[in-house]
């Protein structure tokens, strides 16, 4: 079978692999809709996960399954499904400890393309299918539950690692995709300010649209300073990070609260160490709270987040700019994503057979 793969560090293409096998527990399935990722542009040009020879690139996928191990109950051939990023083995005890993104070590959940081929594939292997699958809720675009698999439950969790509750305001660093999926998470948790911080034209709109009271833009002078002018000195109660570097975490203490949270969601690709200003961080008393996590999966998780979707109450099809058809279009998707030309939000491909 064919993949579109990552060759060497900085460098992509489609390669040649033998088919997936399923293993008892385990589907093979065949994309339906599929998008690129940030992280895709981390793992290949920052090589961020270090050196890969001929790994298939992807992680967001709707498919339809093409073959079901013996042991799988709730799946069959033909279904079409939602495919999160993350496909923990639940039985770990990262997992019993509640942390199953973490299972068999530090983001060890994150499978596809990082430990084995990813979803860029004429097919692709899903491990645990009853336990990592959801099925595409009957009325779904594929295209739209490609949102499922990262940009929504990654968003949502800055929101729940943050804790976010009525009344409270927020800032968010960064409104790509994940960002914005965070303002809308923030939304509906309940959160009265919703501060975002971004440049681009398409993404203010429509971060305003998924409840951002108040645009910030990091060009134009510090984002503490605004946040501070905005807030009338008070500062925030939650951060959640979502782009920029490892400055944004000095950002984030110097504009919250007492017994804030910053909460990050953005993958850390380059630097070394994050400074913590002592100051602002209550000289170490503040009750200020630090915390960065992968995206939880899982199909209850999934299916709750596609309950939003069908109910009305989310809609991640917005963040669709750029759609195309053919997985030959992979080559012009994931380049888009790593240009990122300022109409760009998030492209992606359909799949007919
Ligand atoms: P993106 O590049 O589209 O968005 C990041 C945004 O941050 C951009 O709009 C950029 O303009 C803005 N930005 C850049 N510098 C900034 C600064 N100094 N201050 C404020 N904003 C700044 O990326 P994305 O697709 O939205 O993903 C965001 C991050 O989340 C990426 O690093 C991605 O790899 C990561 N990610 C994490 C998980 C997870 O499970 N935690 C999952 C998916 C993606
Ligand atoms: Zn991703």
């Amino acid at each position: 079978m064919k993949g579109f793969a990552m060759k060497r560090i900085g460098e992509v293409g489609w390669v040649e692999k033998d088919a997936p096998k399923c293993g008892p527990l385990d589907a093979i399935c065949r994309p339906i809709a599929l998008a690129p990722c940030t992280s895709d542009i981390h793992t290949v040009y920052e090589g961020a996960l270090g050196e890969r020879e001929d790994m298939i690139l992807g992680h967001e996928a709707v498919g339809e399954i093409v073959e079901v191990g013996e042991l799988v109950n709730d799946f069959k051939v033909g279904d079409k499904v939602l495919v999160p990023a993350i496909t923990p083995d639940w039985g770990a005890l990262e997992s019993q400890r509640g942390f199953a993104m973490h299972s068999g070590g530090m983001l060890s959940g994150w499978k596809f393309s990082n430990f084995k081929d990813g979803v860029f594939g004429e097919l692709f292997h899903v491990n645990e299918a009853d336990a990592n699958l959801a099925l595409l809720p009957e009325g779904m675009d594929p295209a739209t539950g490609t949102m499922l698999s990262d940009m929504v439950p990654t968003g949502f969790h800055g929101a729940e690692m943050a804790e976010v509750t009525y009344g409270e305001d927020v800032l968010v660093v960064g409104i790509g995709p994940v960002g914005l999926m965070a303002v809308a998470g923030s939304a509906l948790k309940g959160a009265a300010r919703i501060l975002a911080v971004g440049t681009r034209p398409n993404c203010i709109e429509v971060a305003k649209e998924y409840g951002a009271t108040d645009i910030i833009s990091y060009k134009e002078g510090p984002i503490e300073e605004q946040v501070m002018s905005l807030t009338r000195g008070k500062g925030v109660d939650k951060v959640i990070l979502a782009g920029g570097g490892l400055e944004t975490f000095k950002t984030g203490v110097k504009v919250i609260k007492p017994g804030g949270i910053i909460s990050n969601i953005n993958y850390l690709g380059s630097g070394e160490n994050i400074e913590i200003p002592r100051v602002e961080w209550g000289v170490g008393m503040g009750h200020i709270k630090i915390v960065g996590g992968l995206m939880p999966a899982g199909r209850m998780r999934t299916e709750r987040l596609a309950n939003l979707i069908m109910a009305g109450r989310l809609d991640p099809s917005k963040l669709l700019t750029h759609r195309f058809e053919g997985m030959e279009s992979l080559d012009k998707a994931l380049d888009l994503m790593h240009r990122k030309p300022v109409d760009l939000i998030k492209p992606v491909i359909t799949i007919k057979y």
